[in-house]
């Protein structure tokens, strides 16, 4: 049974909206508009008192997914500067539009931060969805979920993307239970199905052991957290242009539910793996955590960052933010340094995509011999100063 508004009885009084216990009913233009997270438990019928609710006899029908149009890609800024992830997923997100012949969308939250639709466009995005208040400054959940989901239920997008961030994380599954739609979660691929035009979506699973490919075949949107650093930056043109669309974003009293006392950068913050062009791991053939000094002054020279791999950050000898691999960050730098790292397919599985790989390791069948560019058979203690002082040689040179 389907729980049907007929929007010429609906006076907009909203008596619907505070008593589904689902969050199920918004308001568009000013009429109540029921969702597909709806149960038909029908307390809106009781509560409307212009009998514009009611109920159909027929079974709730199927989602007409004819309906539905548009890749989005979720468009994340913090301070008024667009998390890489975003362009990342706006590269993605256009493959994806032209296999499935639809426009590719970017929604963008915040307070005055109109400077970055050019950027967008730049970056791919044919229309821009811009919601604009004080209260979007900073995320908070309900905020964010809130003028999504009205203008994903608005606009109908078929696909919905957000960037496996602490943010996308939060706000991708409260935005797909709302839309009662399937999610994926820190997606590692993402294609369309040549016969069904759906989207498959690829993600490691059981610690990375498996890899489960998901569809959401019968609820729209289809929506994916995608793993930051896995896709390709698309190239920026700043000669494209295209459409803005502004949402409302207008909240009642008490409708936030949380309040931001203070931001704390932690050093976790600041490391920008992702980033970075260069960077410089480690692993156990450091022997102690005292090892990364020395990278750091190869990548402090290098212009770059450190890195680790697991083993060292579960030896304590540096923290989680720096561990490039399956469980941790993917990186795809220019170069990459893995200084007495073995090359285990976990670890590899996060840098293979790197520009230039150069291994260090004194053990010459080291599986990271057969990704790398070049290899360098030695102790990193021996090798990495060679570098440095040749480095030194040739800034002197120039
Ligand atoms: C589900 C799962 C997820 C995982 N996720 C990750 C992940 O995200 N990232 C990750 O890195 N690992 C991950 N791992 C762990 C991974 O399998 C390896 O155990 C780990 O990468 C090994 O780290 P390592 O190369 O530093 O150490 P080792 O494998 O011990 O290699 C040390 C290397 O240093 C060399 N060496 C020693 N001394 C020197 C020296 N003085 N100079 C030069 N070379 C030297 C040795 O020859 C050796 O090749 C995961 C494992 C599992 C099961």
């Amino acid at each position: 049974m389907a729980v049907i508004v007929n929007k010429e009885k609906c006076r907009g009084c909203t008596k619907c909206v505070k008593v589904c216990p689902f969050d199920a009913i918004t308001m568009v233009d000013r009429k109540a508009e029921i969702g597909m997270s709806c149960t038909s438990c029908k307390q809106c019928i009781a509560a409307c008192p212009f009998d514009a609710i009611f109920q159909t006899e027929e079974e709730k029908s199927e989602i007409d997914l004819s309906a539905y149009h548009g890749v989005w890609v979720f468009a994340e800024q913090r301070d008024g500067k667009l998390m890489s992830v975003a362009l990342e997923l706006l590269g993605e997100g256009r493959k994806l539009a032209d296999q499935v012949g639809c426009e590719l969308c970017a929604v963008l939250c915040g307070e005055q931060v109109e400077a970055l639709i050019p950027e967008l466009y730049a970056y791919g995005a044919e229309k821009v969805y811009y919601a604009d208040s004080p209260e979007l400054r900073t995320y908070r959940t309900d905020a964010y979920t809130k003028v999504i989901y009205e203008a994903i239920q608005r606009y109908r997008p078929e696909i919905v993307l957000l960037g496996a961030t602490h943010i996308g994380r939060d706000l991708g599954p409260c935005l797909a239970v709302r839309c009662g739609t399937g999610l994926t979660a820190d997606c590692t691929r993402l294609e369309i199905d040549p016969e069904t035009k759906g989207i498959l979506q690829t993600r490691p699973a059981f610690g990375g052991n498996l890899m489960a490919t998901i569809q959401c075949p019968k609820h729209r949107p289809q929506m994916s957290t995608v793993r930051p650093g896995v896709m390709e930056k698309p190239v920026r043109d700043a000669g494209r242009t295209g459409e803005t669309i502004r949402l409302s974003a207008e909240f009642k009293e008490g409708e936030i539910r949380t309040r931001i006392l203070e931001i704390v950068k932690s050093a976790k913050e600041t490391v920008s793996l992702s980033d970075a062009k260069v960077i410089v791991s480690g692993g156990m053939g450091l022997g102690g955590k005292e090892g990364f000094d020395l990278l750091r002054k190869l990548a402090d020279r290098m212009g770059g960052t450190v890195g680790a791999s697991r083993a060292a950050v579960d030896a304590g000898w540096i923290d989680h933010a720096y561990q490039v691999g399956q469980t941790g960050t993917t990186v795809r730098p220019d170069i990459y340094f893995a200084c007495g790292i073995s090359g285990a397919i976990q670890h590899a599985a996060g840098m293979k995509d790197s520009k230039l790989i150069v291994a260090i390791n004194q053990n010459e069948s080291a599986p990271i011999f057969d990704i790398a560019d070049i290899g360098i058979v030695g102790d990193l203690y021996k090798v990495i100063p060679a570098i440095l002082s040749e480095l030194e040689q040739y800034e002197e040179k120039k």
